[in-house]
């Protein structure tokens, strides 16, 4: 049996990291966006010759923020992600930023050295890429801030996590459409898209996204906007996380919180078939205001299944939904809630936790007994099928970078387990990843980052790659910015 770091190592989660960076600055990046002077001078990145060791000391005199290197008291610590299966992955520095300049003098010294880099959002990368192995850990973290405004838009800084922003929210009776995990990082969710219970009513939490700021691969701030109607603005909905500089804030337009009704219903093993048919069915049709999705655990007879869902509306209407739905649950919770009690109800915990996980698009109905079979003898490992349509098909495919908009639903196939199961679970995730490409094709979610996803650049992207590349290879030439799934600059 493989041990654990040759498993990593096969699975892409060591070592196969970061693309070495390019050799020579061609200037300011041209992506189209008006710039804004740097607040402090940035360092230079015009390298001619060999590049040298970062200048750890130098770096540390110059910011406000704080260095840590191997050695120092809280550096082990300071350098894991939320996946322990990564935890093999280690930074040469972690750097705690507390303002933009900050950032913007470790993209100088990474450009310089031609050594990794990554911004650490909420650190929830499937793979540890926020993780870069021998490189520049650029912790946002202190960079939190989150500010609703008069007009009803909210700024976020790029280290806010989810609850966060949807307490502060909460607090003004406005909401985003956001993932589920309280502890998710609002950086890496929006980059990649951004599917939650309220998606199909307000949108992916990328569509509310009217402005960012963001330091590019040559230290310079750029504001960019729909309104100065950038490639890069549109790269940064659905993109993903890492590509085409570091986001240092947000600004969304957000809307006036509603009351929700959430539901969960639990079916007897062995009917994920009949379930399955009849729950697709229904949400097929179903009003935008109605989020759900279909939960098989696999087992190694009979598989189980359950649904949950959020109603944007009063549990009444709801019930007249779920009375329409030919399916009949053994266990049924239905329960009113403000806006943040309802993401409450849907966040789950905040501990690390290891797992393997992938992810398909279906572009319609799968065909229900073929996914029992599937999941048949799957112990440990789930497929969650998240209903999407609504708002988020509102949208072309072409209109962000996130390509999946006419999806029917994402389906993530996610195996929760320790290092020494860690190696089967990757077989079990693989295997109903590859035979789920019967439905889907080749598809995948980037927020789902799977380090063995097969032809993954046209899975997360499909027809939106060649302008992704056109866009990483304006805004950062040399590829200051990479990881083993970085848009590819060719
Ligand atoms: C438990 C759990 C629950 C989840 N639930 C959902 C869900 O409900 N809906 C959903 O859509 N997704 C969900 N996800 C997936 C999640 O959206 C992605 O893992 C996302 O990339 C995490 O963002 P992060 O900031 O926490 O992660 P990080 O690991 O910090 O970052 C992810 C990627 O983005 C880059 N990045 C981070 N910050 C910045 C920045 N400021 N500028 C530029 N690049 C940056 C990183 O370098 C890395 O490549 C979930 C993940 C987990 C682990």
């Amino acid at each position: 049996m493989m041990d654990r770091r040759a498993f990593l190592r096969a699975a892409g989660l060591v070592g196969a990291g970061s693309v070495l960076v390019g050799c020579s600055s061609g200037g300011p990046a041209e992506p189209g966006a008006a710039t804004t002077p740097p607040t402090a001078p940035p360092p230079t990145t015009t390298t001619t010759g060999p590049p040298s060791p970062p200048n750890w000391e130098s770096l540390r005199a110059r910011i406000s923020g704080t260095v840590l290197l191997p050695g120092d008291a809280e550096f082990d610590k300071a350098g894991l992600a939320f996946n322990p299966l990564t935890d093999t992955r280690k930074p040469a520095a972690v750097v705690r930023c507390k303002n933009k300049d900050d950032v913007q003098a470790c993209v100088g010294v990474a450009a310089e050295s031609k050594i990794p880099i990554a911004a650490r959002g909420g650190g929830h990368s499937y793979a540890g890429y926020s993780v870069p192995e021998g490189g520049l850990l650029v912790d946002m973290s202190e960079l939190k801030e989150i500010q609703v405004r008069p007009d009803g838009t909210v700024r976020i800084g790029a280290g806010a996590r989810l609850m966060d922003v949807y307490t502060e929210l909460a607090k003004a009776g406005r909401c985003l459409p956001g993932g589920s995990c309280p502890t998710v990082g609002i950086a890496g969710l929006t980059l990649g898209g951004g599917i939650g219970v309220l998606s199909r009513r307000f949108g992916l939490t990328c569509d509310r996204l009217d402005a960012a700021t963001v330091v590019t691969a040559d230290s310079q701030v750029i504001e960019a906007s729909g309104a100065k109607g950038t490639d890069l603005f549109w790269a940064l909905r659905g993109g993903g996380g890492g590509n085409f500089g570091i986001v240092t804030e947000f600004l969304f337009s957000t809307f006036p919180a509603p009351n929700l009704a959430v539901f969960t219903l639990r079916f007897p093993a062995g009917s994920v078939a009949t379930a399955l048919g009849a729950w697709q069915e229904w949400i097929a049709s179903a009003p935008p205001e109605l989020w759900s999705n279909f939960v098989v655990s696999g087992a190694s007879r009979a598989p189980a299944c359950h649904i949950s869902g959020c109603y944007v509306g009063s549990v009444g209407d709801l019930n007249g939904l779920l009375a329409g739905l030919k399916a009949r649950p053994t266990a049924r919770i239905v329960q009113e809630k403000d806006y943040l009690q309802g993401m409450r109800f849907f966040a789950g915990g905040s501990q690390r936790e290891s797992f393997v996980a992938s992810s398909r698009m279906l572009p319609a109905p799968a065909d229900p007994a073929r996914v029992a079979e599937l999941m048949t003898g799957r112990q440990g490992v789930d497929l969650l099928i998240d209903a999407l349509g609504g708002a988020v098909a509102d949208l072309g495919p072409s209109d962000t970078a996130f390509p999946h908009r006419k999806a029917f639903a994402s389906a993530q196939i996610y195996g929760k387990t320790d290092a020494s199961g860690a190696a089967r679970a990757t077989t079990q995730v693989a295997e109903i990843r590859d035979a789920l490409a019967e439905f889907t094709g080749v598809t995948g979610y980037v927020n789902y980052i799977d380090p063995a996803m097969p032809d993954w650049a046209n899975a997360y992207y499909g027809a939106n790659l060649p302008r992704l590349q056109q866009v990483a290879k304006s805004v950062d030439p040399d590829k200051v910015f990479g990881f083993a799934q970085a848009v590819p600059r060719t």
